[in-house]
């Protein structure tokens, strides 16, 4: 942020009064404009052991694939937003089954939600921001060819659970090493990882 969003004024990066980091602050208002994490919700849908995954037809990571995810917005809950997305990137009706995995990006300040969730009706097609949308084999995922390295993460969460025949809840954060391509999954490791098992699969 450049200018303040109340005035147009001209905003300097400064520590506030009783704060303890820098914050946006207006020269001409005094605004403090603070600048939190957001968050990205979506599902994992399977179906007869397949995973549901689509292709993005939008920048960033065009071309490469994602389950269905975005960002939350204002006045939905997570889980409305997971479906929400799902909706709009596959086309799918869907209902959730409980949380999969939480993952903090702090190097982009955001925090992945993905919700476990089973179809509810059986067609799925791309929606507008998806070339194409397709079920993957657990052994045919498509790794080197994912939107995002949180999107390695939470799958290597999947198939680890799949292997283990359990199913858990995830915590973790994914941590940027500092150099090298930020979309080399290779430059991450998981750290804080937390998993609630509930029951065997
Ligand atoms: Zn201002």
């Amino acid at each position: 942020m450049n200018y303040c969003s109340h005035c147009g004024h001209a905003v300097e990066r400064r520590v506030p009064p009783g704060d303890d980091r820098p914050r946006a602050v207006c020269s001409g208002c005094g605004a403090i404009h603070y600048e939190n994490p957001r968050a990205v919700v979506g599902t994992l849908i399977e179906q007869h052991g397949r995973l549901l995954l689509c292709r993005r037809a939008i920048e960033p990571a065009r071309g490469l694939w994602t389950p269905p995810s975005g960002f939350l917005e204002l006045g939905e809950s997570s889980p409305a937003g997971a479906l929400r997305e799902t909706r709009e990137e596959a086309m799918a009706h869907a209902a959730i089954e409980g949380l999969f995995c939480h993952i903090d990006l702090p190097h982009i300040g955001q925090s992945y939600l993905f919700y476990r969730a089973r179809l509810l009706a059986p067609d799925v097609a791309a929606g507008p921001e998806s070339l194409e949308v397709a079920w993957f084999e657990p052994d045919g995922l498509p790794f080197g060819q994912l939107a995002f390295p949180v999107i390695h993460t939470a799958l290597e969460l999947w198939l680890a659970d799949r292997r283990e025949t359990r199913r858990a809840v995830h915590h973790g954060l994914l941590r940027w090493s500092g150099a090298g391509n930020r979309f080399d999954p290779a430059n991450y490791v998981l750290e804080e990882h937390m998993a609630l098992v509930l029951h065997p699969r």
